[in-house]
């Protein structure tokens, strides 16, 4: 009987019915959560798919991994953000592949999800151009799970490094990041200051001045797709903050206990990998067009060649300009994308045709560490130093979704600036994250000592 009466008062303009369009998002990153929001008050049934319960502020995902800020600062229920719209379901599971002739998506969880549009919107994932030892040694960092994975890495090698002094000679406090892009910058200038300013008071007994992070990138400048005034600043910025910039070099292997660069191993236990995306891996499973990167191939509307009903959006689309380059791997691309689909939908329903999706670049910007960032705004402006860096720190708090996150992000921001402290400096598991130690002898690694452990987040 409950069943029953709640039923009946189920709103009737919401209701599903077989006259209303059933818009199955796969993915609620920038690009899906954007289109389902820009979606609520359409005549549509929406239904959200995510395997993870949340959506994550990847662009912040560094500044976990430094312990600058806690992940539920920038992460938020997708449940919670779409509470109060009748008209989407929220479905927690992952999605494997799609049956064309039925009009359903399929999922690893062996369930089927109708559809009268599909969009997909699943991102990338870190592609790591299968350089032997890599994949096995590397740390990514596309996800909070690996965002936190890498922090209490970090913080078992100084607590290693307490422990056994002897270990600085086997490279434990030497953390190499590879990828001279805004990811691997912003990175390599966290790292450095939380050893120099948090790390050093901490560890006291520990020869902090040993530490070292070096910075690898494949070309001969950092920050790709900048201007040169702003590589330069990037580079002479982090060069003056004690990280070792390597340019032109390339990894060719990776293993426990060192990264090759082919003249040369730096003997290390830390490599960080921000070098390379490709799509997520769901694209090779749909039988559809893909460029070299895996993305999927659409046309100018953003929907699938000879498929109208379904749009590609985000890093999964392999979308082009008007002198035909790809579109940027980034957040705006996501949400402007999901805006047109959206008008998209909009249009088909009141029998228009399509129209092109044109991404309007509103700039870019990366930030490299306490008062530095560049900032370039399209007309020629560029910012750098302090005030790029508050420009940086306004739009990204901006960009936040949820007034819970933004003040969670600025408090934390706040104290860490006036203090110079990290307030996320806690192990998540780390003990299983070192790698065995080897003491060249042949015989099998030393155990890792067992690492004091502390579980208060998600
Ligand atoms: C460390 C880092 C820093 C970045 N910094 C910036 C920046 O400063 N500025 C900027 O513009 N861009 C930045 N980017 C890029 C930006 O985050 C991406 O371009 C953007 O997230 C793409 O949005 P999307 O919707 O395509 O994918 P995403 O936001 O990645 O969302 C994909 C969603 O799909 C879900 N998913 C994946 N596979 C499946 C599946 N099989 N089934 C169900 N769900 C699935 C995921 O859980 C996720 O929620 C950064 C990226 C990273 C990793």
């Amino acid at each position: 009987m409950e069943l029953a009466q709640s039923t009946a008062a189920h709103p009737p303009d919401t209701a599903p019915t077989a006259a209303r369009q059933r818009v199955v998002i796969v993915g609620g990153g920038f690009g899906g959560l954007k289109l389902a929001q820009d979606l609520v008050d359409d005549p549509v049934d929406i239904t959200l798919v995510d395997r993870r319960n949340f959506h994550t502020f990847q662009p912040l995902l560094y500044q976990v991994a430094t312990a600058m800020l806690d992940p539920g600062a920038i992460a938020r229920s997708l449940r919670a953000i779409l509470q109060d719209h009748d008209n989407v379901a929220v479905r927690l599971a992952t999605v494997v592949g799609v049956d064309w002739e039925r009009s359903e998506v399929r999922t690893a969880e062996d369930d089927r999800i109708p559809f009268d549009v599909l969009v997909l919107a699943t991102g990338a994932v870190t592609s790591h151009y299968g350089i032997p030892g890599v994949e096995e040694h590397a740390f990514p960092l596309k996800s909070t799970d690996e965002a936190l994975r890498l922090r209490s890495h970090v913080l078992a090698c100084f607590e290693q490094a307490d422990a056994d002094p002897s270990l600085l000679d086997e490279g434990v406090l030497t953390f190499v990041v590879v990828g001279g892009g805004p990811t691997g910058v912003e990175l390599a200038g966290a790292l450095t200051e939380l050893i120099g300013r948090v790390l050093r008071k901490d560890f006291p007994r520990v020869d902090v001045e040993r530490a070292r992070v070096v910075l690898v990138e494949a070309t001969d400048h950092l920050l790709g797709g900048f201007g040169r005034s702003s590589q330069d600043n990037a580079y002479q910025t982090l060069r003056s903050r004690g990280v070792e910039v390597r340019l032109g070099e390339k990894v060719i292997g990776a293993s426990a206990t060192g990264v090759d660069l082919g003249h040369e191993i730096i003997t290390t236990r830390t490599l960080v990998w921000t070098a390379g995306v490709r799509a997520n891996p769901l694209a090779d499973a749909l039988g559809l067009a893909q460029t070299a990167g895996g993305r999927i191939v659409v046309d100018d509307d953003l929907s699938v060649p000879g498929r109208p009903e379904v749009y590609v959006i985000g890093d999964l689309a392999a979308g082009r300009d008007a002198d035909g380059g790809l579109h940027p791997q980034m957040a705006g691309v996501a949400q402007q994308g999901a805006v047109h689909v959206a008008r998209q939908l909009r249009r088909r329903r009141e029998g228009l045709g399509p129209t092109p999706f044109e991404y309007k670049n509103k700039g870019i910007m990366a930030t490299i560490g306490r008062n530095a960032a560049v900032v370039e705004v399209p007309g020629g402006l560029r910012f750098r130093g302090r005030l790029a860096w508050v420009m940086w720190l306004a739009l990204h708090l901006q960009r936040l979704v949820g007034f819970r996150n933004r003040w969670e992000v600025l408090s934390q921001w706040a104290w860490n600036y006036v203090s110079y402290d990290r307030t996320a400096r806690l192990m998540v598991d780390a003990a299983d994250d070192l790698p065995p130690r080897d003491d060249g002898s042949g015989s099998p690694p030393r155990p890792v000592p067992p690492v004091p452990r502390t579980r208060s987040e998600v």
